[in-house]
């Protein structure tokens, strides 16, 4: 079977109680009649209760990070079982932007990714090198380093959606061309095929982040490894989003 595409959109830290409304409401319209692809928005913390209950659509809402602890005297975080309870279904883990300014480290990110895994969230863990690794010729041992620490954790690869997102096209409007992504995808692909197994590496949905845009997407999706993308900037406009939905149906 084909793996059908995924998008999803990561607000990071943006919004007020009035962009984050409007916001909701456009994509709820846009999105209306979109079918076939699986589809996320991650707004902060903050705003998830607001975009869960009234966003409409196909649109589910995810996270953008949870503890790797449980419930308990943790202050300051929030619990894989607190967003299940209250019927979030998917986490981001592993962006750059965590790794970068929280010292997240592969082992905490592998952690992260089990604990939301065995409470039974769904995973967009995320990969991906800094410019100065790939001018050293050091992606593949970066990306596959950090893999391996996603792929020790994973109890269920049906809950999880990698992401291949290069640090230096994250946010800065240089995007990967589709001949470099792809050919991450595919070392990402044959990791998975040799080291998990072929039918995980059939079904796993890969996707690319990085200055995603609406006049980018369709040609980054043809390549056979992208299933789809993870969007930063451009999910904050919905006509935007909506356009590079409808680039991979
Ligand atoms: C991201 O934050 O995951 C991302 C890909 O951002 P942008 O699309 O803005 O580069």
């Amino acid at each position: 079977m084909p793996r059908s595409s995924f998008v999803g959109g990561n607000w990071k830290c943006n919004g007020t109680c009035n962009s984050v409304s409007s916001l909701t409401q456009s994509l709820s319209t846009t999105t209306s009649n979109i079918v076939g692809a699986e589809v996320v928005v991650a707004p902060s913390t903050l705003h998830l209760p607001f975009v869960f209950k009234n966003i409409r659509g196909p649109i589910q809402v995810c996270a953008q990070n949870i503890s790797s602890t449980g419930s308990g005297a943790f202050t300051g975080e929030i619990s894989a079982e607190m967003l299940h309870d209250f019927g979030i279904r998917w986490v981001i883990l592993g962006h750059s932007e965590r790794r970068k300014f929280y010292h997240e480290s592969d082992e905490l990110i592998g952690e992260k990714v089990r604990y939301a895994l065995l409470k039974k969230l769904s995973v967009i863990a995320c990969v991906g090198e800094s410019l100065e690794e790939r001018k050293n010729d050091e992606t593949t041992n970066v990306v596959t380093r950090q893999l391996k620490a996603i792929s020790d954790n994973v109890s269920d690869w049906s809950r999880v959606v990698i992401a291949y997102e290069p640090v230096w096209a994250i946010g800065t409007g240089e995007v990967a061309t589709p001949e470099q992504a792809q050919t991450v995808h595919e070392t990402l692909r044959e990791w998975i095929s040799k080291e998990v197994s072929s039918s995980v590496a059939e079904d796993v949905r890969i996707i690319y982040g990085g200055s995603v845009k609406p006049g980018n997407s369709k040609l980054l999706f043809e390549k056979a490894d992208i299933d789809g993308f993870l969007v930063g900037g451009a999910s904050l406009k919905a006509e935007d989003f909506a356009a590079i939905i409808k680039s991979t149906l």
